[in-house]
């Protein structure tokens, strides 16, 4: 089902067309020759929007929380020397205020606050009746309804230039990404918001500078319409996430090596070979979906059968058992165990739900 929202197709933009769309530039604009620099660095690659963080949403009060409103004329400056149009996150409607002001030419609204639908209403409510560019970011959380919702309250203020970007959502701990991409989530939103352009942000993926690579790649190869990528002229010095920038010249060589895919080919033998995979894909599918119905209808039985002896639906220890050997089964046969557990728990939840029903179903 497709949302409402109506979206202007970035081919629509009247900005040069190039292979990507790039949104580079530093996590917090820090002083006047450090945008500078960046800026001036980017130039030798295909950029087209320079970005840099003004005022910082950041976790704890005594990080550094930008430099606020005279870092909007270096930025601005900054993209002139570069002939790059310049990109701020705003969190509410004085920083709109004074990005207006400034001339800044795309504004974006950050991961913490897309989850806050007081303070997207209240940029909406502001950008009535201004034509400007919006990114919105992904909320923390995997919540594909608040996200949608941005995007329709920004729609009804009249702003129709919008473009998701995907960042990841947070983990309690951070192991291999500062913020777990679930890429089946942006693929999900771009089937319901048809026509909605989206980059991925891999530098808040990653949270640092080894894996940026091949998660930009990921995203090119999932027909992502760009990136957004935080490079500083000194990321060890960067005020704010240090770990995850890359200088001007590693970015050049990021995007240099990425290698954009085609959605398909114009060749009969190809065709032929796909179709056949994809029958055979069919086939599974159809034997999966089987497999699953005649394991709910025991599931069904089972809970009929532990309420006669009054027994509890949930048993700890068979769990922990079926999650143990399930997951051995899937090292055996090179699959990974995070991702059968996952199936597990769906499987074991929709088991347990249908043991609950057929309790229902016999009380009514
Ligand atoms: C940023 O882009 O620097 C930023 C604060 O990002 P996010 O809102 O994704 O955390
Ligand atoms: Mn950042």
């Amino acid at each position: 089902m497709a949302i409402d929202v109506y979206i202007v197709n970035l081919k629509d933009w009247g900005l040069p067309q190039k292979k990507f769309f790039i949104v580079a530039g530093p996590c917090s604009v820090e002083t006047e020759e450090q945008i500078m620099e960046t800026a001036l660095g980017l130039r030798q690659c295909e950029v087209n929007v320079l970005r840099g963080g003004i005022w910082k949403p950041r976790t704890r009060p005594d990080s550094f929380q930008g430099v606020g409103e005279k870092g909007l004329t270096w930025l601005k400056n900054a993209g002139n020397a570069a002939h790059l149009p310049v990109t701020v996150e705003v969190a509410h409607p004085e920083h709109v205020e004074k990005c207006l002001q400034a001339g800044i030419d795309i504004l974006w609204i950050g991961a913490r606050t897309t989850a806050n639908p007081f303070s997207v209403q209240a940029i909406a409510d502001s950008l009535k009746g201004v034509s400007i560019p919006v990114m919105v970011k992904n909320p923390t959380t995997p919540d594909i309804e608040l996200r949608i919702g941005a995007f329709e309250r920004l729609n009804q203020a009249g702003i129709k230039k919008l473009i998701a970007v995907h960042r990841g959502f947070a983990v309690y701990k951070k192991n291999l990404f500062r913020n777990l991409p679930v890429w089946r989530i942006p693929i999900e939103l771009r089937r319901q918001i048809s026509d909605l352009p989206i980059l991925c942000d891999p530098s808040h993926i990653c949270g640092s500078t080894d894996l940026l690579q091949s998660v930009s790649q990921e995203a090119v190869d999932l027909l992502y319409d760009g990136l957004m990528i935080e490079v500083h002229v000194n990321p060890r010095q960067a005020l704010s996430d240090a770990q995850q920038q890359i200088t001007p010249a590693e970015f050049v060589r990021l995007i240099g090596s990425l290698n954009p895919k085609r959605i398909s080919i114009d060749n009969e033998e190809f065709r032929q070979h796909m179709s056949g995979f994809r029958q055979n894909l069919d086939e599974i599918d159809l034997r999966i979906i089987e497999l699953l119905a005649q394991r709910m209808d025991i599931a069904r039985e089972i809970g009929a059968f532990k309420r006669k002896n009054n027994v509890s639906s949930f048993q700890p220890d068979r769990w922990d058992e079926v999650l143990r050997s399930r997951t051995q089964t899937a090292i055996d046969r090179n699959l990974s165990p995070d991702f059968i557990q996952q199936i597990y728990e769906y499987i074991h939840e929709e088991s347990l739900r249908n043991q609950i029903e057929t309790e229902k179903d016999e009380h009514d």
